[in-house]
């Protein structure tokens, strides 16, 4: 699994890139769609190294790179990366191979590379894939128990959960990239001692704190892909926050789930790390002795060796006053991607198992990643025990949900001795007021 691309000791002739808190070390080599800010160049790939972003297709062009490397950074210069999905991770592989080697020290290519690098600071960024279809997950255990308590205190999780890796069809046309702002949700409620229904702006916004798994190369309609062959479908993972309208939720998910109180908005993030770089920070899949073990098409060797991922995550909050007094956000939950019930091959063996056809570009959303401890929580309705117990903020401002003007960021990282430390960059949504509810 791990090849010379992974070596700690590799450095860039960028020195941005060797910055020991830097999330983009050569290591790392994360995909993004970008163009200048402000300009009306066509958005295209890119690939992350330092502070720069190593613009694929004017690396396309300068005729640098040969074979399926070149091939690869082809697919990466259009305006979506879903042509790059779709080659696979033998091209994928040869361009991450063929980058790490050209703006490692002492590459041949450094003097034909430098021009072609645009500074992250002057960029803006896109959604890196035109996504046909969204599904969300809810793969923490901690998350669906807790939820669960609130609801059901006497049987917080169902009987399918150990079997079955939940989900449900989200919205694809709501998906944004970090740095947007969204209004806040108007829907329907049920206040609780209420005659009848009102319609009106959300009072109980949350959070959702996810890994979004973006797909490779799809199957064909009516073919499963096998627990085995799952992880060379996946292209990587990018940070997602699923807002939720927890108030508009709790009226209409009976019985068919959540509808308006997630499609309003979605977040990812812009950069997407590729499973390669994210092979030195695998862990073994483990169960509970006493919980049930996975269903054959659910199990595998090689998905219990290394099928985890210790992917470190972190909810920061900023609100108004913090802003305007200059203060940065404050983290209020940190947690791990280990955590996880099911892995993401068995949510792409399970998800594929009735012969429902992935395509590449297509978004999986892990589900709330909340870990075993209470500080833990992925979510503002677990971090204040169903609203109950109010958040205080560096500022000495409290929170229960989220008011408007407040901005949410996500961070992830790897780190393990051994490895170098690797990070996935930003994901950040600011809460706009609703707007009014039209009649006419
Ligand atoms: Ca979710």
């Amino acid at each position: 699994m791990l090849n010379e691309t992974h070596d700690p000791g590799l450095s860039s002739w960028l020195a941005s890139a060797q910055a020991p808190d830097c999330d983009f070390p050569v290591q790392n080599l994360p995909f993004a769609v970008f163009r200048r800010r402000g300009s009306s160049e066509s958005f295209r790939g890119g690939v992350a190294l330092g502070d720069q972003i190593v613009d694929l297709s004017a690396l396309a062009s300068a005729g640098v790179l040969d074979g399926e490397a070149q091939r690869a950074a082809l697919a990466g210069s259009q305006t979506k990366l879903n042509a790059l999905m779709a080659l696979g991770p033998v091209a994928w592989s040869a361009l991450r191979l063929a980058l790490s080697r050209a703006l490692r020290v002492g590459s041949r290519l450094q003097a034909a590379i430098e021009p072609l690098l645009v500074p992250q600071a002057q960029a803006e960024y896109d959604v890196p894939a035109h996504i046909g279809d969204y599904t969300d997950f809810y793969t923490s255990i901690h998350h669906a128990t807790q939820i669960g308590r609130l609801f059901r205190p006497d049987n917080p999780l169902l009987p399918n959960y150990k079997w079955v890796p939940i989900g449900y069809h989200g919205r694809s046309s709501s998906i944004v990239v970090s740095g947007q702002g969204f209004h806040r949700p108007v829907g329907q409620t049920m206040p609780p001692g209420a005659a009848q229904p009102s319609v009106g702006p959300c009072k109980r916004l949350d959070i959702e704190l996810e890994l979004g798994i973006f797909m490779g190369a799809g199957n064909a309609l009516g073919e499963s892909i096998p627990i085995d062959a799952a992880e060379s479908h996946v292209f990587g993972l990018c940070l997602l926050n699923d807002w939720s309208a927890r108030d508009i939720q709790a009226w209409e998910y009976q019985p068919l789930g959540p509808f308006l109180a997630k499609s309003f908005a979605t977040t990812v993030s812009p950069w997407i790390v590729t499973l390669e770089a994210l092979a030195p920070y695998r862990l073994p899949f483990t169960r509970p002795a006493d919980d049930p073990q996975p269903l054959p098409y659910l199990d595998s060797a090689v998905n219990r060796e290394g099928g985890a991922l210790d992917i470190r995550l972190e909810v920061a909050l900023q609100t108004p006053r913090m802003r305007e007094a200059g203060h940065g956000a404050a983290a209020i939950c940190r947690t791990s991607y280990r955590h996880a019930y099911w892995t993401l091959a068995q949510l792409v063996a399970h998800h594929t198992v009735n012969g429902c056809n992935l395509q590449p570009g297509d978004l999986l959303g892990s589900g709330t990643l909340s870990g075993p401890t209470p500080q833990e929580a992925g979510a503002l309705i677990e971090l204040t025990g169903g609203g109950k117990q109010p958040l205080t903020l560096p500022s000495g401002e409290q929170r229960v949900f989220l008011e408007d003007g407040d901005l949410v960021s996500l961070r992830g990282w790897c780190e393990r001795p051994g490895a170098a430390r690797i990070g996935m960059g930003e994901c950040t949504g600011t809460v706009l007021p609703a707007r009014e509810v039209r009649v006419r």
